[in-house]
């Protein structure tokens, strides 16, 4: 049996005033959120963003202090990066910005003000005996800078550490995070971790879960292993009298890595412990408290 054809279009007519609703929701604009886990913060420290999308997104970009953030994804449409400073980093009130591009090619955009403040980082003057002074050649620069690049290769999408940092070394601070280093009364530029004076031969610890990316000598950093924590966050223990893990090896936080030495662009036995954050040296000490 058929409808008279005037109830059948009726009908129809009403179907489509029923679909109004949710047909003009789906063509509302595409947007992206973001939002900071702090709005202030000084050289050093570290933040987080975090980004909401309503459609799915096929590109992003991260500007922030003059670079770019990659970001990792941490469910349905969103995602999370870390971002911080170093000294050499610009200061003062600046925005960080997100552009996206939708799958259906529109550019969506937001942004955040973000202040960073200055620290006066102390300075130390230390002079080399000649024999280690020779250590630093170009040549030797640019292992160190590829051993660096090498540890961060592969990034591992998923926050692998949980809670607080275990610092790797107990003793004494012999040299904080930001200090501008003065080799042979030549600024040579800032500490990018923390020293930890301790007896040679002390066991030197992971400070979380993580895949070791790099375990071998270097010229300057001497014996080196750089953990990947995933989420672009990568501890670094240098310096070292010992290597205990191999490059690719998962460790748990507190597992031995290596042990305290003095080998390398060094004075004397300590461990130089670096956090990076998506490539950028930041203070390891507030990620351990
Ligand atoms: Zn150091």
């Amino acid at each position: 049996m058929s409808l008279p054809p005037l109830i059948a279009a009726v009908c129809a007519a009403m179907l489509l005033l029923g679909s109004a609703g949710p047909l003009r929701a789906q063509t509302s604009p595409p947007a992206i959120s973001i939002a900071v886990s702090r709005a202030a913060f000084r050289q050093g420290e570290t933040f987080r963003l975090t980004l909401k999308a309503s459609d799915d997104l096929k590109s992003t970009t991260v500007r922030f202090a003059g670079r770019t953030w990659p970001l990792y994804a941490t469910g349905p449409r969103t995602w999370l990066t870390i971002l911080g400073v170093d000294p050499t980093m610009p200061l003062g009130k600046q925005a960080v910005t997100v552009e996206a591009v939708t799958t259906s090619d529109v550019v969506v955009r937001a942004r955040r003000e973000i202040t960073v403040t200055k620290v006066a980082f102390p300075s130390r003057r230390v002079t080399f005996d000649p024999a280690i002074q020779k250590l630093v050649t170009p040549e030797a620069v640019a292992r160190e800078r590829h051993a660096v690049q090498e540890a961060q290769r592969v990034r591992h999408p998923d926050a692998l550490w949980e809670g607080p940092l275990l610092v790797p070394v107990e003793g004494r601070i012999s040299s904080p995070y930001g200090v501008l280093s003065i080799y042979q009364g030549r600024v040579s530029g800032f500490h990018g971790g923390t020293d930890i004076a301790a007896d040679a031969g002390t066991p030197v610890k992971a400070a979380g879960r993580g895949i070791v990316r790099w375990a071998e000598a270097i010229p300057l950093s001497g014996n080196t292993v750089m953990i990947d924590h995933g989420w672009g966050v990568l501890t670094a223990y240098m310096h070292m009298q010992e290597i205990r893990v191999t490059a690719g090896q998962r460790v748990e936080k507190g597992d031995i890595v290596g042990l305290v030495g003095t080998t390398g662009l060094s004075t004397g036995p300590h461990l130089h412990w670096g956090l990076r954050v998506n490539g950028v040296n930041v203070d390891p000490m507030p990620w351990a408290k």
